[in-house]
């Protein structure tokens, strides 16, 4: 057995069908982010995972339209953030727009969170976090919660809009979700952290058992890429003779989950395509790294009051 590009798709609950494998922008600024894209779509990718907040629509739309690439066999995902939770609808206008497309394939709560948007109409410019002068973050929970949310996103035109999903959504949180009355549509994924370290087993099976697809986000361990440091992740990337980053997506899509990576170097972007299927003893290895070595979480924002991941 030897690496291939990952070409897999997964069937969402909605029909629709997403690669497994798509490229994360998270922290990829403009020209960067262009060329990543670019490249990502010549070394074969057919999924791009980007979001308002990132400030790269611009540059990731034109780049798919660059690429000479149809759009017909692009998978783009955007998010939209807390500061719009009351008006998906424009928020998504503002996306295609900035992305200079007529739909987007997913459309993902980006947290169950919302922020609070006075500053934003004050600027003009609801792509920020408005902070309160004790240094928390503003958020809208007096009379909004992400069910709300839900029920408007849910309303959103399927012509510019094939698919509509969460992330950062905790077992708790979906449930609540999927019992409220409002709810009409069971989303069609859950992106959240999810690594050697993270390995959200609990998570992953609850999703699995409402037809819920979990996309894994900072799969490395996001900036730096610690999870490539892990004594087990080099021991079978030795063994297998292949590079540690596939150890690491090989293991995640042969747990049906989604894998983002973000690179903007040209060779990782190339190479991070690619995936095999590991023999049984290298899989549970992975599978045992959090009990040996301790869970270990990346992505951490302060979102008091709110409690999320419970
Ligand atoms: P990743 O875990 O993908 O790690 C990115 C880091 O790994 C970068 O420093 C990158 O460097 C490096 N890297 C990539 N490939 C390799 C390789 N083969 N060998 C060595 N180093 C490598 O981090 P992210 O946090 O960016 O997560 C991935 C994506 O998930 C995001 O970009 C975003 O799309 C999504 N995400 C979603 C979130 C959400 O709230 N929904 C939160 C966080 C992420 P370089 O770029 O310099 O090559």
């Amino acid at each position: 057995m030897t690496l291939s590009n990952s070409t897999a798709k997964v069937t969402l609950n909605d029909g629709n069908q997403l690669p497994y494998v798509g490229l994360g922008t998270w922290q990829s600024k403009e020209n960067d982010a262009y060329k990543a894209v670019v490249a990502a779509l010549k070394a074969g990718y057919r999924h791009i995972d980007t979001a308002a907040i990132y400030g790269n629509e611009e540059e990731v739309g034109r780049a798919i339209k660059d690429s000479g690439v149809r759009r017909s066999e692009i998978f783009v995902t955007t998010k939209l953030w807390g500061t719009q939770h009351r008006h998906p609808d424009d928020a998504l206008n503002q996306s295609l727009e900035r992305l200079g497309l007529d739909y987007v394939d997913l459309y993902l709560m980006h947290w169950p969170v919302p922020i609070n948007d006075a500053q934003c109409k004050k600027d003009n410019n609801y792509l920020q976090i408005p902070m309160n002068e004790d240094g928390t973050r503003d958020l809208d929970l007096a009379s909004w919660d992400f069910i709300k949310t839900w029920e408007l996103m849910q309303a959103l035109p399927k012509s510019k809009v094939k698919s509509i999903g969460v992330s950062n959504f905790s077992i708790n949180n979906i449930k609540d979700l999927l019992a409220s009355p409002g709810n009409k549509e069971v989303p069609v994924v859950n992106q959240v952290e999810l690594h050697p370290l993270l390995p959200q087993f609990e998570l992953v099976e609850f999703c699995k058992s409402k037809n819920i697809v979990v996309e894994a986000y900072s799969p490395l361990g996001s900036t730096g890429a610690p999870i490539l440091e892990l004594g087990t992740i080099n021991e079978v990337s030795k063994k297998l003779a292949i590079p540690p980053a596939n150890v690491v997506f090989s293991w995640l899509i042969q747990r049906k989950i989604v894998v983002l990576p973000k690179s903007v170097t040209e060779s990782r972007i190339i190479s991070n395509l690619q995936t095999m299927e590991l023999p049984a003893e290298e899989f549970s290895k992975l599978n045992n790294i959090s009990s040996e070595v301790g869970e270990k979480r990346s992505v951490k924002p302060n979102w008091t009051p709110f409690i999320p991941f419970v």
